[in-house]
């Protein structure tokens, strides 16, 4: 079974998306950026799911910071987020994100978009 890493700071969007996984994949959960950086080294994930607003590491952040790991320079890593700024977008694929899914998501749209990349 992949490993998906789940990373948000609101618990009920957590649950909400870990039960659309669970069936499928082993779920890492983290609760900011800091705490997925910790917890990434003895994990072995297969996608990183990052939302974006979140207080000690934002998502950016952490996904500049994953690029930087060589092991996982091409993991799939997808954004989560209530905005859809260009702006954003554009800073998120100069660092690398696979996509972005735009919260609240219907669980099916997301294992979709996570089959299409593991
Ligand atoms: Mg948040």
């Amino acid at each position: 079974m992949k490993t998906i890493m789940l990373v948000d700071d609101s618990t009920s969007i957590r649950n909400i998306l870990k039960n659309a996984l669970v069936e499928s994949y082993q779920v890492v959960e983290a609760e900011n950026g800091k705490v997925a950086l910790e917890k990434t080294p003895g994990s072995s994930i297969d996608l990183f799911l990052l939302d974006v607003n979140m207080p000690e590491m934002d998502g950016i952040t952490l996904l500049a910071e994953l690029r930087k790991i060589p092991a996982h320079s091409k993991t799939p890593i997808l954004m989560l987020t209530t905005e859809t700024k260009d702006e954003l977008r554009q800073k998120g694929k100069e660092l690398g994100a696979s996509g972005w899914i735009v919260k609240p998501c219907e669980p099916d749209k997301l294992l979709g978009a996570i089959q299409k990349l593991i």
